[in-house]
């Protein structure tokens, strides 16, 4: 599983803010004590990050099941829904709920296809993709959503200078 931080559109202002999960989840280790903050899943670690915001709450399944996006359904935990709204430009530090992919920062429509980026570092690593002459065949999983038509030169020409412009101008 992806853990780094998503970029989506902050409600406040339409600036490009970071989404931050409210829990970290490590393999546990056989310990009686848990610290404060610190919960147990089954074979997880829950580490309350924002307790003050944010308290565990066990979901009915004993064994951990994470639910990526809003299309996911089913028990488990809901990663990339409720969390912590960090936006520099309008200073906001607050409690959010989004629908992701829906609230990405990072989306382009072009010619119909759909194409999403995590954060900025995953933006600036598929454009480098999309210029790359002759494409190396094999993707890395960062690279293997790019709709393929996207990938087409006719196509990817466009693509590449609209990302460069968005990446420039956030
Ligand atoms: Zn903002």
């Amino acid at each position: 599983m992806r853990s780094d931080t998503l970029s989506i559109k902050c409600p406040k202002c339409g600036g490009c803010a970071d989404f931050l999960e409210p829990f970290k989840f490590t393999n546990g280790i056989r310990a009686d004590d848990l610290p404060e903050n610190f919960k147990r899943w089954g074979r997880l670690i829950v580490e309350e990050l924002f307790p003050d915001h944010f308290a565990w709450v066990d979901p009915e399944i004993s064994k951990p099941r994470f639910l990526q996006s809003t299309d996911d359904d089913g028990p488990g935990y809901r990663l990339n829904h409720r969390g912590m709204l960090d936006c520099k430009k309008c200073d906001s530090f607050e409690k959010v709920a989004i629908d992701w992919p829906l609230d990405a920062y990072w989306r382009w429509n072009i010619k119909g296809f759909e194409l999403l980026a995590r954060n900025r570092e995953h933006a600036l690593e598929i454009l480098s993709y999309l210029r790359e002459r002759p494409r190396p065949p094999l993707r890395t999983p960062g690279l293997k959503h790019i709709p393929t038509p996207l990938l087409q030169e006719k196509h990817a020409v466009e693509v590449s200078a609209q990302m460069a412009q968005d990446l420039m101008a956030a």
